[in-house]
């Protein structure tokens, strides 16, 4: 789909198996930057590269103009065909550097943060070319300027990039959807980082990794707050319930999830992790 004439966005579906019983849809946004050359922002998950390198030769394109590929963060769904777009194209790796050990050791981070299904989701492994701190204003494909902003809270180093001359900000998983599965690494961080997204002047598109494009201001401020509010109905109700003594793990997120009416597939030790964060 073309958001200006140089960002497109390229939406891929894949599914994560929670059990051998359960998969869990869901889908992850992919951008591509078509300038004199070619970036592309986050790879989607292992299996996600040939919609890529499809979405690129059906623009009359070649892959092998692909000579960056920026990881907004370390989740699987993001750096799942790093690798392979890496020994494909040749291209520079860019991202965080609170992410870095976990892009470079998928091991790493699947034992800190066990996702279901983490190794169908992720091919292996890739080294980062170039590592940011944010705050970084970068030129890519010769034309296209970005500016990085640091938004941590869904993980410790994730980002978000302002594409000013084309009023563009690409926020990947950093604002929470409302009623969608929480996954952040620390609460109070994502608060604090919802507050500096909304700070943000001068854009007119909004793009992330987990909606469809937003275009209106109006509607751009209605998600955010409606994430917002989320998140404080979580913790409410976290802060309810994560007193109590556990007589089985995840009994607390089990109450949680029952008491907002979330999908019972939301009780997992990854939304275990997110909510104590909140105590
Ligand atoms: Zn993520």
């Amino acid at each position: 789909m073309e958001i200006t004439k140089k960002i497109h966005l390229l939406k891929i579906d894949f599914s994560v198996q929670i059990t051998p019983e359960i998969s869990l849809p869901r889908f992850v946004n992919v951008l591509i930057l078509f300038g004199n050359s070619i970036t592309v922002i986050d790879s989607g998950v292992k299996n996600s590269y040939p919609f890529i390198y499809d979405y690129i030769q059906k623009q009359g394109r070649k892959i092998s103009e692909i000579k960056t590929l920026i990881l907004s963060h370390a989740h699987p769904d993001h750096i799942g065909s790093a690798s392979k777009i890496k020994k494909d194209t040749g291209c520079k790796i860019i991202g965080h550097l609170n992410e870095k050990s976990w892009i470079e050791n998928i091991d790493e981070q699947y034992k800190m943060r066990p996702v279901p299904g983490f190794y169908g989701l992720v091919d292996e492994s890739v080294k980062l070319d170039t590592v940011l701190t944010g705050g970084e204003s970068l030129t890519f494909d010769d034309d296209i300027h970005a500016k990085i902003i640091n938004t941590p809270g869904h993980s410790k180093g994730s980002f978000s990039i302002l594409f000013k001359d084309d009023s563009v900000l690409f926020t990947a998983d950093s604002l929470p959807v409302e009623n969608d599965i929480p996954t952040y690494d620390n609460f109070k961080e994502l608060k604090k980082t919802i507050q500096n997204i909304k700070s943000i002047p001068d854009y007119k598109t909004l793009l992330s990794s987990w909606m469809s494009p937003l275009e209106d201001k109006a509607n751009i401020v209605s998600f955010i707050e409606k994430g917002d509010q989320y998140l404080d109905r979580l913790d409410s109700c976290v802060k309810k319930h994560y007193s109590d003594k556990e007589e089985k793990p995840l009994d607390n997120c089990a109450k949680v999830i029952h008491e907002l009416g979330l999908p019972v597939t939301f009780v997992t030790p990854l939304v275990d992790r997110a909510f104590k964060t909140h105590v």
